[in-house]
């Protein structure tokens, strides 16, 4: 027997305790534990009511998602009948979180006690999954049709008193778990309640409830990459048009259905990817971190501007300097027309917006500067420039003050050392809108020191961002591997693709936008002005038709949507196909040599566009760039809306499998040559590839210390 579950009796109530930090999941040993002392609690004859109650900061977070391949569907199952079957009344009593296996223990048991300041939910339908454990079964039949459907399809947990209306909470409480629960037991026997259970409830559904399954099955069915969401549903129906029993078996036979799907494996890889991406290997246990009271973001511009909201939202008091009143000013309105955008939409009061804005101290004067923890330089994208702040920066600001840049492209190395305190450099890559966007890049200089890389780690935390960390290279992970598939999509233009084509067969893929609507959103003149950064590095190939393309279209002024012409042709927002682009790649073809086809298939358009991305990902990884598979694909998923139903470009390779995608490089590398390198292939994923193993699954050997 563990001590994850403990049983002790007060006057005839068995107060049944699970113990298992952090978050009391539950594990298949502590599920058979549950059910011996549902056993034991059984054949005690002079046991009168139970309640059962977590220890620690929080009720039952969900099962152990590492055992969930190994099948225990009916071992959850076994324990919640049991619990429901028992004939004293069974009360569960929560605090914190209940989610997933933790709310169908509540659903399971009698009666149920909430603490005020609890959410729950059952978020399963996030891993690609559905509640196997009665959970769509019971909670349709406590809270009715249509919130059933809301709660399970959405995943989005909900407040105790919401709880309370929805009928799925007897009584709300201020006090600690088990004396909460105690008090309502001690009530119920004083009443002579017995025991409810929830599966012995007919659902009463209305048509309008059976409307509503229609319709939610109809938009479920459409969303093929994700086949949980028509299971929750049928699941509900189910739970209408069915016996409890029967109900139950429909659920279990789709929860293992789901349990075999692409969008499970992949979300559930990308649930333990992002986890893993916020740890840095080595970091000695116990780092002091840096506090973080004051903080300062250098230029107001596109990013800087989004940059220091995430910091006000988080009431944290920021500094914004400028170099002029106008754009300050404009930028100051901009903060506070954003969240006043929000306000309108319900997503935001008034009193959060005002405190937000209280943060905020709009200046010209770099002396703002000598008190803050933290400064986020968002400057022009320019050497001289940066250079130049952060030299100033290493002087103004206090010492042990971080320094960081948003940079897309420069070296943070060379940023570091302008500041003479290179130890307390590093890059904060956000992306754009940042105030949004999930993801920040942490760019670990070879000086930065492990407490300002880890401070660096918790404030993302703090401020909503999924943070990864880089190391230091043209473009860090996301923008290095974009660079190799902006490169192909040039080439297939010149080579008689359309961007209509190549932008329906990347989105057929699944990705938010296919590359030529994402450059025009972006800018062709940001992207040219990148490419040609490089050619002044002497960093591009030697090759006058590398992203020949975008170069053009930045000459002739077509830099994307906001002049109205760039790979398309706009019409207020309507991108069309427009006949001068095409002219512009039947010169640039001729130009250079390149045969035009009269139709290029789109599993060469997919092939080409996105095998060369995973090479440079295995290069990335090889050059320990990224510590580990995983954060490329966290990076892509959440910064460069790459499909979460495919996991990420690597573990997308591992599921076509790295031996074709090896004979597909192979394949371009004879048919178009390979005089500049496109094709190599990197030697990780080959030797991978020979022992048959995954990319996905590879960790670099732990380097001596
Ligand atoms: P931007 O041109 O919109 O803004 C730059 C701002 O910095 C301007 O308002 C300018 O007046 C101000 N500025 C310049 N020098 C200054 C100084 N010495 N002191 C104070 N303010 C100064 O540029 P942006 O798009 O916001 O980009 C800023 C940085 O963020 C760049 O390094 C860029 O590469 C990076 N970045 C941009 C994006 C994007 O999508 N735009 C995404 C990620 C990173």
């Amino acid at each position: 027997m563990t001590s994850f579950v403990t049983l002790e009796w007060q006057a005839g109530i068995g107060l049944l305790k699970i113990d298992r930090p952090p978050v009391n999941a539950l594990s298949h040993e502590v599920l058979r534990s549950l059910l011996e002392q549902i056993a034991a609690v059984k054949t005690n004859e002079s046991a009168r009511a139970l309640v059962l109650h977590a220890g620690g900061r929080t009720f039952v977070c969900g099962a152990d998602l590492t055992e969930i391949d190994e099948g225990g569907e009916d071992l959850f199952n076994s324990v919640m009948d049991a619990l429901e079957a028992l004939d004293i009344p069974v009360i569960c009593s929560m605090h914190g979180m209940a989610l997933g296996g933790g709310l169908e223990l509540a659903l399971a048991s009698h009666y149920r006690v909430a603490h005020r300041d609890m959410r729950m939910g059952l978020p399963e339908v996030m891993l690609g999954l559905l509640p196997g454990a009665g959970g769509t079964q019971r909670l349709t039949r406590l809270a009715g049709v249509r919130k059933a459907l809301d709660m399970i399809s959405t995943g989005k947990p909900i407040g105790a008193a919401q709880a309370q209306e929805a009928g799925l909470v007897d009584t709300l409480t201020d006090d600690a778990p088990a004396a909460a629960g105690l008090a309502f037991a001690q009530t119920l026997l004083a009443e002579g309640k017995g025991p409810r259970r929830t599966g012995e409830i007919s659902v009463e559904a209305s048509d309008d409830d059976r409307a509503a399954v229609n319709e939610a099955l109809q938009a479920a069915e459409k969303r093929t990459a994700y086949p949980a969401a028509a299971h929750i549903v049928r699941c509900i129906e189910a739970a209408i048009e069915r016996p409890f029993a029967e109900g139950q078996r429909l659920e279990r036979e789709l929860f293992r259905a789901c349990l075999d799907t692409e969008a499970s494996r992949s979300l559930r890889h990308l649930f333990f990817a992002e986890r893993e991406a916020a740890k840095i290997p080595n970091l000695p246990a116990k780092l002091p971190l840096r506090s973080i009271d004051r903080m300062a973001v250098i230029g107001a511009g596109t990013m800087g501007r989004g940059i220091v909201m995430n910091f006000l939202s988080a009431g944290i008091s920021a500094v914004l300097l400028e170099t002029g009143q106008e754009a300050l000013d404009a930028a100051v309105a901009a903060i506070r027309s954003t969240y006043e955008a929000s306000v309108k939409k319900g997503r935001l009061s008034q009193d959060k917006l005002e405190r937000a804005m209280a943060c905020l101290h709009p200046t010209l004067d770099e002396s703002a500067l000598a008190d803050c923890d933290l400064v986020i330089e968002a400057v022009f994208e320019n050497m001289a420039v940066k250079t130049a702040l952060m030299e100033r920066l290493g002087r103004v600001c206090k010492p042990g003050a971080i320094l960081a840049s948003n940079t897309s492209t420069l070296d943070v190395n060379v940023l570091a050392q302008a500041s003479g305190r290179p130890a307390d450099v590093l890059g904060l890559h956000f992306f754009s809108p940042a105030n949004i966007m999930k993801l920040l890049e942490v760019v670990r200089g070879d000086a930065t020191s492990p407490d300002v890389l880890a401070t660096a780690m918790a404030l993302a935390r703090t401020i909503g961002k999924v943070p990864v960390v880089s190391g230091v290279c043209y473009g860090f992970i996301g923008n290095r591997m974009l660079e190799s598939y902006a490169r192909e999509v040039d080439f297939l233009l010149m080579e008689g693709a359309s961007p209509r084509q190549i932008d329906s067969v990347i989105q057929g893929a699944g990705l938010a936008m296919g590359p030529c609507r994402m450059l025009d959103m972006a800018g062709t003149d940001v992207a040219a002005k990148i490419v040609l950064e490089q050619e002044k590095a002497g960093a591009l190939p030697d090759d006058p038709s590398y992203r020949a393309v975008v170069r053009a279209l930045f000459e002739a002024g077509r830099n994307g949507q906001k002049t109205q012409r760039g790979y398309y042709r706009y019409e207020g927002r309507n991108a069309v196909d427009d006949p001068e682009f095409t002219a512009l790649c039947e010169q640039l073809a001729k130009q250079h040599g390149i045969e035009r086809r009269s139709e290029i298939p789109d599993s060469e358009i997919f092939e080409r566009c996105m095998y060369p991305l995973i090479n440079e990902a295995a290069l990335i990884l090889e050059e320990g760039i990224a510590y580990r598979p995983g954060d490329i694909d966290v990076v892509w998923v959440r910064g460069y809306g790459f499909p979460d139903f495919r996991g990420g470009p690597v573990f997308m390779a591992d599921t076509i499998g790295l031996p074709s995608i090896i004979e597909r490089l192979e394949h371009y590398a004879r048919v178009q040559g390979n005089p500049h390198g496109y094709w190599t292939i990197s030697t990780l994923m080959q030797r991978l590839a020979a022992q048959g193993e995954r990319l996905s699954d590879w960790r670099p050997q732990p380097s001596n210390p």
